[in-house]
């Protein structure tokens, strides 16, 4: 495994920073998980967007242009030479004495990993996967992709434990999104999913597949539903860069639908492997 640290690469193993990063003391960092298929990273203009996005909300500045950050990845990628790579990019705002107030001088880290992605089995993703749905703990602004993920990481364990892949978070009753992914549901031939803004993450999955379904014909709606419409829904799917178009088949132990992945979401999962294959 590859890693690069403030203009180096080197192997994984060997990659360290401060313990006076912010990123460790505070969570005061952004990042993006990027994916490769067949070699070459997928939709790295959405990502970097989204990054730039993400560290302009927390006024971090970030010192590499979306130029620099392609050759970069593009030299880790040269560099890891797996078949497919999860490349993993974060910015903090540095190394500083321990102090809340943004440090007056201190240079952003940037850390960037290749390892090696290992795709879900074939198996899971015809069968489906189950979910439970858990309470959305997290701060008022999920569409900033920042480190700190105690919420996402509490509810991912708890899914765990429950022997089920993905926790679905519910704020005041409505469906916001997965602990890694974005939530979908089919009601009435309606594709159905959370708006943007400070609620959830806008997935750069999530858009490619509304922009499917909408080539498709299927309706689409951006609006929140409740968990019990997602239980009474005809399908439910997730979206994400590491999960694509995941049907799942249960939620909190009631059978979704048939209890198998639905034809809206199997067209759908179709359409997204040939447009990334
Ligand atoms: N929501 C959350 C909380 C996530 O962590 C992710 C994974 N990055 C997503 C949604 C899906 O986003 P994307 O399709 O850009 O990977």
């Amino acid at each position: 495994d590859i890693a690069y640290v403030n203009g180096r690469f080197g192997p994984l193993a060997d990659a360290v920073v401060s313990i006076e990063d912010r990123g460790f003391q505070f969570g005061d960092g952004v990042y993006e998980v990027i994916r490769t298929y067949r070699g070459q990273p997928f939709a790295i203009e959405e990502h970097l967007a989204r990054l730039e996005r993400s560290a302009q909300a927390l006024q971090l500045l970030i010192g590499q242009t979306r130029d620099q950050w392609s050759c970069l990845i593009r030299e880790g990628l040269r560099l890891s030479q797996f078949p497919e790579t999860k490349i993993y990019l974060q910015i903090t705002r540095g190394q500083a004495p321990r102090d809340h107030p943004f440090p007056v001088s201190s240079a952003p880290t940037t850390v960037l990993t290749f390892r090696e992605f290992h795709p879900l089995d074939v198996s899971v993703r015809n069968a489906g996967v189950q979910a439970m749905s858990f309470e959305d703990i997290r701060w008022g602004r999920c569409d900033i992709k920042s480190v700190n993920l105690l919420a996402n990481v509490l509810a991912r364990q708890r899914a765990k434990e429950a022997g089920v892949f993905e926790a679905i978070l519910v704020r005041e009753g409505m469906v916001t999104e997965g602990s890694v992914s974005n939530v979908m549901v089919v009601r009435n031939g309606v594709v159905q999913t959370a708006p943007e803004g400070h609620r959830i993450l806008s997935g750069v999955t999530r858009a490619f597949v509304l922009e499917l379904a909408r080539k498709e014909g299927i309706p689409v709606t951006e609006s929140f539903v409740t968990r019990e419409e997602l239980l009474a829904a005809s399908e439910v799917f997730l979206t994400g860069t590491t999960v694509e178009v995941l049907p799942v088949v249960r939620v909190d132990g009631y059978a979704i639908g048939s209890g198998s992945p639905g034809s809206v979401s199997r067209l759908l999962s179709r359409r997204f492997e040939a447009l990334v294959g």
